[in-house]
């Protein structure tokens, strides 16, 4: 099954697409992720792209795009589920169009809607293990009790000015998306408020209505 999950930054992406991709043996496609391991490592496009994620602006389409054709080249006919991406409508055309040619569309889109207030109070209060991934919210997902604090990242893209910005970016440019998708890509709406838990719930019960559980 070929899965996008849509929705605002902080609407619980990253952590339900990883539950997704354990559950259902799927890879994990996170363009932030992908730009962040750039950034690390100082690739050339870590290089360019530093600023505009500590800003919390949007990579350009033809980079992200570029980067995500170079990934789904190397899953070949595995199946996956994109994180993060599209967030604009030419991605989003680009996709539909990129994977019609190979014959292996989208099954299904899944929009996990949370309301703004209880974005900005989720991300300042994420943080990211950065040895294993694993990403906490210091109230509702606290890290085990034996982690030193100290260790864990709170990205600089979660700062309050930061989140601002791009809760505005995804207004403009990234939520016209789901429009654009669902033309093309049969599509659920998720209530993301709650547990991690009981929106898993949520999204494995969509995923059986569309048939792809
Ligand atoms: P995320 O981890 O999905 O919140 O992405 C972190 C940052 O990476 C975003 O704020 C953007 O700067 C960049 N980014 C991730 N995915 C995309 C995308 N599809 N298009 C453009 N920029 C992106």
């Amino acid at each position: 099954m070929r899965l996008a999950l849509f929705g605002p930054p902080g609407a619980g992406k990253g952590t339900q697409a990883k539950r997704l991709a354990h559950a259902h043996g799927l890879t994990h496609l996170s363009t932030g992720d992908l730009f962040r391991a750039a950034i690390r490592q100082k690739t050339p496009l870590g290089v360019r792209v530093t600023e505009l994620l500590a800003a919390g602006e949007l990579v350009p389409d033809d980079v992200t795009c570029g980067i995500v054709a170079d990934t789904l080249a190397e899953i070949g006919t595995r199946d996956f589920v994109l994180d993060g991406f599209p967030r604009t409508v030419p991605q989003a055309e680009w996709l539909v169009k990129h994977l019609a040619e190979a014959e292996a569309p989208l099954d299904a889109m899944i929009s996990l809607e949370v309301p703004d207030d209880q974005i900005v109070h989720r991300l300042s209060r994420r943080r990211t293990d950065p040895a294993t991934g694993e990403i906490y919210h210091l109230d509702f997902n606290p890290p085990p009790a034996d982690t030193d604090l100290a260790t864990l990242v709170h990205r600089s893209d979660d700062q309050p000015e930061a989140i601002q910005h791009r809760l505005e970016v995804y207004h403009e440019e990234t939520a016209p998306v789901e429009a654009a998708l669902r033309a093309h890509v049969p599509t659920v709406e998720i209530d993301g408020t709650g547990t991690l838990d009981e929106v898993q719930a949520r999204v494995d019960a969509a995923l059986a209505a569309v048939g792809e559980a």
